[in-house]
């Protein structure tokens, strides 16, 4: 029985680590495991025990006293099937034969040759779908509907938040009153909506995904659809309440997207897209924008890499690069329009910091989890190029320059590759997020060949469980689970409006 109280337990987890106690009876042990959470003890001390991890620490050892077991995640021991109680040389080798296709299963589909006649049965010389894909596409949503919302009879309660909870679900249903127009889905939002505002975190997290502005702004925008202004207003009153603390600062406030400041910036920036006009003036999502920009400046001078780039960004004692903690997530938001306000500050701290991801670049065309970790393992919207790809194509489109489009492409070719992920079906970390990639180039290229991508990627995903993945903690979450694959499939019917939810502007 290994017994820790490390405050520093598994850094690549989403929540707190510093909270919690943690008892495992078995040897292959990391409490924040949706795998194998269920062979394990688990004490925590906190009620915010994080169940959302990814990858990399699923198969993680504890971090231990003992001199036998080294770090956690960052060690490359981290990676090994093997018992965490094997000598360190020996998980070394192994772990040296580890490869992203390890983590996902063999992509069974011939890839686009370039012939209309292997896409004609998808989509038309304009990429829009033929009626017989969007029909499967709709019946499948349907079949999948009735199995989550038999399913969520189980979800926890208490759950608020968009990424496994009952806002993500609301989410989910404005979604699809959106692309079929039937108000019944509204009422459904509402429905768990409502829930999800009984159960905020009250001010522990502040952010779209994990915390209370993600019930806030979904209610915002469903009264503005039910056409109730007067609560609307009062949902962004209070969402605007957190806003001096965001920019401010509390000294452990992080910047990235799924507990820090750009995951509050994000839900000022839904309301505004969803109302269709600016109901957050510009200057508090400036205000934002500015404390990212202070708050990397002064963590590039603190780690002495201000001659690499003008901005860094640290979470959990760790330099993450993708989108949902690391720094391409954040630089996403910066170059978007009007974020910063100066063009030369544009140009003179972002371009360089965003030139600094692009180098991290793996000889793949992936990207590492961590800068200064050269793992080739993950392949996931959180971790890896299905994350990544958006900052790229957003550099484009801002900075010009090919080689930013060459790099998204090459996320592209990963993804097609690697993407269809043992974990399953869900947006953060499986084949549905990761088909947002295709849909993305689609829509900045043109090229049929990304959408052709994404329609086997929904092809994939339309014969859910039928692969031997594995069951997430949240199996119909929007994040984790079946609701995320709801959200894609439906998104793929309008293929030039889909964005991946709560992420993308
Ligand atoms: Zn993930």
């Amino acid at each position: 029985m290994v017994r820790s109280t490390s405050p520093r337990f598994c850094p690549r987890v989403h929540g707190s680590v510093h909270e919690s106690t943690v008892l495992s009876t078995s040897p292959r042990f990391c409490p924040r495991v949706h795998g194998s959470v269920h062979e394990s003890t688990v004490l925590s001390t906190s009620p915010r025990f994080c169940p959302r991890v990814h990858d990399s620490v699923h198969e993680s050892t504890i971090l231990s006293t003992s001199p036998r077991f080294v770090t956690c995640p960052a060690d490359v021991s981290s990676t090994c099937t093997t018992s965490p109680h094997a000598r360190p040389h020996e998980r070394t080798r192994i772990c040296t034969l580890r490869k992203m296709d390890t983590r996902a299963l063999r992509n069974p589909y011939s890839d686009y040759d370039g012939n209309p006649a292997s896409t004609q049965s998808l989509f038309d010389t304009q990429g829009r779908l033929t009626p017989e894909f969007s029909q499967r596409l709709s019946s499948k949503i349907n079949e999948l509907m009735s199995v989550m919302e038999n399913g969520l009879g189980s979800a926890d309660p208490r759950d608020c938040t968009t990424y496994t909870g009952w806002t993500g679900i609301a989410l989910l249903y404005l979604h699809l009153h959106k692309v079929f127009g039937d108000s019944s889905f509204l009422h459904k939002a509402y429905e768990h909506v409502s829930h999800a505002l009984q159960s905020m975190t009250r001010r522990r997290d502040v952010t779209f995904l994990c915390g209370d502005s993600g019930p806030l702004a979904v209610a915002a925008v469903l009264y503005h659809r039910l056409q109730r202004p007067q609560e609307a207003d009062d949902c962004i009153n209070r969402l605007m309440q957190y806003h001096e603390a965001v920019v401010k600062g509390s000294g452990t406030l992080p910047d990235e997207l799924l507990y820090g400041r750009v995951g509050f910036l994000y839900s000022l920036l839904f309301i505004n897209q969803q109302f269709g006009q600016d109901k957050i003036p510009l200057d508090y999502i400036q205000q934002i924008c500015e404390a990212v920009i202070v708050s990397g400046d002064h963590q590039s001078r603190r780690f002495r890499v201000q001659n690499q780039t003008p901005l860094m960004f640290e979470w959990y004692q760790e330099h993450y690069v993708g989108a949902a903690h690391g720094l391409s997530g954040i630089y996403y938001y910066l170059m978007q329009p009007g974020m910063v306000s100066s063009v030369e500050q544009l140009h003179r701290v972002v371009k360089p910091s965003v030139d600094y991801v692009c180098a991290l670049k793996l000889p793949s065309g992936n990207y590492p989890p961590c800068v200064g970790d050269d793992r080739d393992l993950l392949v996931h919207w959180c971790h890896g190029s299905p994350g990544v790809v958006y900052m790229l194509l957003q550099a484009y489109k801002v900075f010009g320059g090919a080689g930013y489009l060459e790099a998204a492409l090459q996320c592209g070719d990963v993804v097609w590759r690697y993407g269809l992920l043992k974990k399953g079906y869900g947006l953060c970390h499986g084949a549905a997020g990761n088909a947002y990639t295709f849909l993305a180039l689609h829509r900045h290229t043109g090229d049929p060949k990304h959408l052709f991508r994404a329609c086997m990627f929904a092809d994939w995903c339309m014969n859910y469980g039928r692969h031997g993945c594995r069951t997430p903690d949240t199996p119909f979450s929007l994040f984790e689970g079946m609701a995320g694959t709801i959200y894609f499939l439906a998104d793929l019917l309008q293929p030039m409006r889909a964005k991946f939810p709560a992420f993308e502007v």
